[in-house]
């Protein structure tokens, strides 16, 4: 691999970067940053990474709110994560509802042939973490490395049929990401 190969890693938002309302964040004042999540994500940055989210935010086509208010929210949480020292390299967003059948939201991998469209690499093994079983079968899926954060859904997600083993399970994005340093 050459040293200006793409290094990416997927990361799900609600949950793992910012506090799960148990609802949508709508705007960028609901926006609150889990602890230690932005220094993860410097982190990564400082570390070569390319960081990239794949979400689904099925708010958008039951209406919650729109594209450009989603817009919104992620340029405020890609100033947060700059401010910080990090950079988001792209996010991609699934913005159908379940009972569309998309071939985007997760556990289906559209996201992340998005991704991989967007930095021209490719995503196999990568790290892909996230706190839902559905970010993990999406990894899994896809040929990724899930790593499942205790944050947000992951303390339900632990009794989950596909749960990583418990070495790949972190109380939070801060301690996968320590874990990502040193594989
Ligand atoms: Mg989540
Ligand atoms: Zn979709």
């Amino acid at each position: 691999m050459s040293e200006s190969s793409p290094k990416p890693i997927v990361l799900d938002r609600d949950g793992v970067i910012n506090e799960d309302l148990w609802g949508y964040v709508t705007k960028k004042e609901e926006f609150k940053p889990i602890e230690g999540s932005l220094l993860a994500i410097k982190k990564l940055t400082d570390s070569g990474f390319n960081v990239v989210i794949a979400t689904n935010q099925a708010c958008i086509s039951k209406k919650i709110i729109n594209e450009k208010q989603l817009q919104a929210v992620h340029d405020h949480m890609s100033l947060l994560v700059q401010e910080a020292g990090g950079k988001i390299d792209h996010v991609a967003f699934c913005p159908h509802a379940p009972e569309e059948k998309c071939s985007c939201r997760k556990p289906e991998t559209g996201l992340l042939n998005e991704i991989e469209e967007t930095l021209g690499c490719s995503l196999k093994n990568s790290f892909f973490i996230g706190d839902k079983e559905s970010d993990v079968l999406c990894a899994i899926n896809y040929g990724c490395i899930p790593l499942l954060v205790k944050t947000g859904y992951g303390e339900r997600s632990l009794s989950s049929k596909h749960c990583p083993p418990e070495e790949r399970c972190f109380n939070n994005l801060l301690d996968a990401v320590h874990y990502v340093l040193e594989a």
